[in-house]
């Protein structure tokens, strides 16, 4: 890599940020398209992360991508948002920054990816976890199916989330097991099973055999949630495949063009060392 005055430089922000996967990635990809760009990754602690953001600008960033607490703060800095929550920002010719969220289109592109009939087999979604993520995949997930149950820890946010969608609904949290039962398409989106978290023990035996289980979380690769899926004989879809599209969306955001994904899984593998 030369890095000279001229190379463009693009960012994750968040906080913390050490652990993230996204400048592998975005490198990886930057690399095989013989850009003159460099992806880094810099953690933001700040009381006002709007002013910090459009500080960037300054420095002569050509875009970011954005993750846990500064997402809301990202489509507050822009000048041009479509929606209030943000993981993708560019600046354009003009100096205006632009925000973008290709959060629910990326877990949607995975999916395909994993199950290219999912449309045609969908109809009640099950969510688990109405945090930021969880409320993405719904949302991007509720115009093509027929309902979404949100199933929260805390049951206001799982209301909150519902109510966002005219198809929204709320599943208790002691009425996993029913939920499961119903559900064609289940996405874990709590950090439950991520390392170092605590685990739960999922009703997978009443999951439909033609059910497809979804988890976002992606250290481990394998969660309990999918080993237990896999021994059953479901489809499964893990953690990275929503993190390589929601990344390819947005390097072609900045750079107009379509990166490659499988390249993508074999370097986050190496990188995971798995
Ligand atoms: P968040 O906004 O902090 O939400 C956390 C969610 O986990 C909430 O629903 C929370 O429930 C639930 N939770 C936490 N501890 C729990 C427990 N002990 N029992 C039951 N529920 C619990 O986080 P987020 O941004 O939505 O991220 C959620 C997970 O998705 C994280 O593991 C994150 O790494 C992963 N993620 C992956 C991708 C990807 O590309 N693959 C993208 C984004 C996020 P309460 O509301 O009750 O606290």
């Amino acid at each position: 890599m030369n890095i000279t005055a001229a190379t463009k430089l693009l960012a994750v922000i968040g906080d913390p940020v050490r652990h993230s996967l996204s400048p592998v990635m975005h490198n990886g990809w930057i690399a095989d398209h013989g850009l003159d760009a460099v992806y880094v990754a810099l953690p933001l602690k700040s009381d006002d992360p709007v002013a910090a953001i459009r500080t960037l600008k300054g420095l002569g960033f050509t875009g970011l991508n954005v993750t846990v607490p500064h997402k809301e703060a990202a489509a507050l800095a822009a000048d041009r948002t479509e929606q209030a929550v943000a993981n993708v920002l560019r600046w354009e010719n003009d100096g205006a920054l632009s925000a973008f969220n290709t959060d629910g289109a990326g877990f949607i592109d995975a999916l395909a990816e994993t199950a290219p009939d999912w449309r045609a087999r969908v109809k009640r979604v099950l969510v688990l976890g109405a945090g930021g993520a969880g409320l993405g995949i719904g949302q991007a997930l509720a115009p093509h199916v027929d309902t979404v149950h949100f199933a929260n820890r805390t049951i206001s946010r799982a209301e909150a989330a519902a109510a966002t969608l005219p198809n929204g609904r709320v599943l208790r949290w002691d009425e996993l097991e029913r939920g499961f039962g119903a559900a064609d398409l289940i996405v874990q989106a709590t950090t439950l099973g991520m390392s170092g978290q605590a685990t739960q023990d999922w009703p997978i035996a009443n999951v439909r055999g033609s059910a497809i289980l979804a988890d976002i979380v992606y250290r481990p690769l394998e969660t309990e949630f999918l080993r237990a899926g896999r021994a059953r004989g479901l489809v499964t879809m893990d953690g990275l495949g929503m993190l390589i599209h929601q990344g390819a969306r947005a390097f072609e955001l900045w750079f107009g063009v379509k990166p490659d994904a499988k390249k993508a899984r074999a370097r986050l593998l190496a990188a995971l060392g798995a």
